[in-house]
């Protein structure tokens, strides 16, 4: 089984020296969360990630859920650390204090986020869709609905999920076919089959409130036409109380590669009760609250997950005894951490990660101040640079995921292959998260064609970017650091500008560069979180010599041996498209 401490030491780091954004600190409501408290929650949050959900992560993928009899059994012990888990408040950790939640800003509960993805992806997708519900809800249900459904949600008694994908349809929404007809009680009657629900069904909470996506008859053919629906699997009294069971059924629950203790249900709704949730034909938009948060979340799963890889990497390779250094003195059989390419793998693990929380952490004050700022401008400015790195961060991140927990096995070697160690289950438990909220490709597509492409978004970035690097002009230590990342944001600029050329001559080029231009941008926004962090890092060197110094190193390393990957990216972008689209596949 694999071990799991939570990083709270680099997460009060983070906490401590990076909440350096303006207009995030003008925000009344959080200037009371300070460092005690906020080491306090991590701390009780290391205690349950590692005491209670991370021993699920084995247990869930050698018992994965059973459906028998029409219903979804979750694995043993899961209803135990479920019951603790919503006892103690997790769920309502973000949540407005007006619905039970405790109101805490997304610096503080996207750390929460990564520990719990570290212990057990399975276990966290019980609660991780009832989030997005409860988004989805509050943003745009009317308040009866709100009012009933909103304290169940946050107290963790009932759970949510996102009902989008058809057997036919799955990026490509415009094709759903799951239909909603209008009754004379002002509710609707839906009627379809959905695929791959996650958490569809199950025995850990009281009632599951479905957020499903179908059309109403004669609206707009293609997305234009999809309205919004909550669906409870059992009707809800007036009173609140727990009604009679509504038209939705699981007809099985999918056989998978990994997270075997997440339910991946096939529902059928057969004239159950809905209620719109918004207005008709604009579901898409509504439902893309919750999936644009949960977007951000899926990169947050990629990037706990590699840090479970990294730790027991790290752990692996201080104590496995193979071959000789170049440098052994004694003859004797060397721990394989003194081979330098041991060293590399473990570097690139431990500068991607520890970049990415720096960066989660900068993206969690963009969306706090989208969220909650007073002045509406720069809510609209938090809000695009948000939906900028939304796609980056759940691309990237997932994408880092992949290739941190593919090098995890290989610092194991046939240790990693095998089941024993749990190395192989972290590989395959993430590898639904380029997959799962839009595939990575798509996201990408979504970033060029949306957020860059005669959009300001970008230059927005980059003008942050280059103020970061002028303020510290002066710091000589910084010097190396600011000359390479002023050369990547020119980098950055010229395929921005290759890419406004390539859209007006052949689309197929942009397509093709998608992913290039993606992984470029990923690279250098994790460039800009390493800048920062060396800066207080230079400033505080003395306070904690060994800490501070293992940033810098890091730094330098990622400066070094990682960043040079987005001119390889931007290279690979300039051939354009020609011999993609003229190849024969024959
Ligand atoms: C374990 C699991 C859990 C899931 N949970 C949920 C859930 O809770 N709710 C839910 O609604 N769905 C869920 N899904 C579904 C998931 O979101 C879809 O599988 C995903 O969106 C991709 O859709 P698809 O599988 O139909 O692939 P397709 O859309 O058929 O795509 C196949 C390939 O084609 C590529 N592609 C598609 N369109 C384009 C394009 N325009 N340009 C370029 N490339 C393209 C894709 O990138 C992909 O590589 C889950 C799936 C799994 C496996």
């Amino acid at each position: 089984m694999t071990m799991y401490n939570a990083p709270v030491e680099d997460m009060m780091f983070l906490f401590e020296n990076l909440k350096d954004n303006k207009n995030y600190n003008e925000i009344e409501k959080f200037k009371e969360i300070n460092s005690d408290l906020v080491k306090d929650i991590l701390d009780q949050a290391a205690k349950i990630n590692q005491e209670i959900v991370h021993p699920l992560a084995k247990i869930g993928d050698e018992n994965p859920c059973v459906y028998e009899n029409g219903i979804v059994r979750s694995p043993p012990g899961y209803k135990e650390a479920y019951t603790r888990f919503i006892n103690d408040g997790w769920t309502s950790l973000s949540c407005d204090p007006k619905y039970g939640g405790q109101g805490m800003p997304k610096t503080v509960s996207t750390f929460f986020e990564e520990m719990l993805s570290s212990a057990s992806l399975s276990f966290k997708l019980y609660s991780e869709l009832s989030i997005g519900a409860y988004n989805c809800i509050l943003h745009h249900a009317d308040q009866k609905i709100k009012d009933i459904f909103l304290p169940k949600i946050v107290e963790g008694k009932w759970s949510g999920t996102m009902c989008l994908t058809e057997s036919q349809c799955g990026t490509d929404l415009g094709l759903i076919k799951t239909k909603a007809v209008k009754q004379n009680d002002g509710s609707y009657a839906v009627t379809g089959q959905k695929i791959f629900i996650t958490s569809g069904d199950h025995d850990l909470t009281e009632n599951i409130i479905h957020l499903v996506l179908a059309k109403i008859p004669g609206g707009p053919t293609g997305t234009k036409g999809i309205s919004l629906f909550l669906v409870p699997k059992f009707n809800v009294n007036e009173n609140g109380s727990i009604g009679t069971r509504n038209g939705v059924n699981t007809l099985s629950i999918e056989s998978k590669m990994g997270i075997k203790g997440s339910p991946t249900c096939v529902l059928n709704f057969d004239n159950a009760k809905g209620f719109l949730i918004g207005q008709e034909n604009k579901g898409l938009s509504s439902m893309f609250t919750m999936m644009n948060l949960e977007r951000i979340i899926v990169g947050i799963q990629g990037l706990g997950i590699a840090e479970t890889a990294y730790q027991n990497s790290l752990s692996y390779a201080q104590e496995r005894k193979q071959g000789k250094s170049n440098n052994n003195k004694d003859n004797k059989t060397d721990e394989i951490i003194k081979h330098a390419d041991i060293r590399r793998s473990l570097l690139n693990m431990k500068s991607i990660i520890q970049g990415q929380r720096s960066l989660a952490f900068w993206l969690s004050q963009q969306i706090d101040v989208s969220l909650n700022h007073t002045n509406e401008k720069i809510r609209k400015n938090a809000e695009d640079l948000v939906s900028l790195m939304t796609p980056v961060v759940k691309s990237f991140f997932t994408d880092m995921g992949t290739e941190i927990t593919n090098e995890a096995i290989q610092v194991f070697g046939g240790y990693g292959y095998t089941k024993d160690q749990g190395i192989e289950q972290l590989y395959r438990d993430n590898r639904i998260t380029p997959i799962y909220e839009g595939t990575n490709s798509v996201q990408a597509i979504d970033l060029v064609f949306r957020k860059v492409l005669n959009n300001k978004i970008l230059l927005n970035f980059i003008s942050i970017v280059k103020e970061e690097i002028k303020i510290n002009q002066e710091t000589s230590e910084l010097k190396e650091f600011s000359k390479i990342l002023s050369n990547n944001l020119r980098l950055l600029e010229d395929f921005s500008t290759l890419l406004e050329k390539m859209n007006k001559t052949n689309k197929d080029d942009v397509s093709a560069a998608c992913n290039d231009f993606l992984k470029v941008l990923g690279y250098i926004s994790l460039a800009f979180s390493w800048f920062k962090i060396s800066k207080i890092s230079f400033k505080k060197i003395n306070d904690n010599k060994s800490f501070y110094e293992e940033k810098i190193n890091t730094a330098k390393y990622f400066y070094d041996k990682i960043l040079p990957r987005a001119e390889m990216h931007y290279n690979s972008a300039k051939s354009g498209s020609n011999i993609i689209m003229n190849a024969k596949f024959n």
